[in-house]
């Protein structure tokens, strides 16, 4: 019982990895960056997918700094630092979901 358990947030796991590469190919997707690099990641395997998120994850990560520096810094005039599920201003009041970045960059593509 416990090895199905332990099969069962595998299976959990890598869909969370898949889900965040999904999400990160979206972004990129959204991007000018050559798009070859989404068929390099179209059917991954088991075993590459905790490679292949943290290798999109500092691909998005530049995407949404790019973002960050065209869509301007915030209403008081700080830069951007990553926290969480965005990033806040240098000042701290000020917040961006990425998904705002990612609307951002789709909406100006
Ligand atoms: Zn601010």
């Amino acid at each position: 019982m416990y090895e199905f358990d332990q099969d069962q947030q595998f299976d959990y796991e890598n869909d969370q990895l898949r889900e965040q590469i999904a999400g990160a190919l979206d972004l990129i997707s959204a991007t000018e960056i050559d798009f070859e690099i989404g068929t390099r990641f179209d059917s991954l395997q088991d075993y590459e997918l905790d490679q292949a998120a943290q290798d999109l994850e500092s691909i998005v990560r530049e995407i949404e700094t790019n973002a960050l520096a065209q869509m301007g810094r915030c209403p008081c005039n700080f830069k951007w630092r990553p926290e969480g599920a965005g990033y806040r201003c240098l000042g701290g009041s000020h917040f961006v979901n990425k998904d705002e970045i990612a609307k951002y960059l789709k909406v100006s593509k």
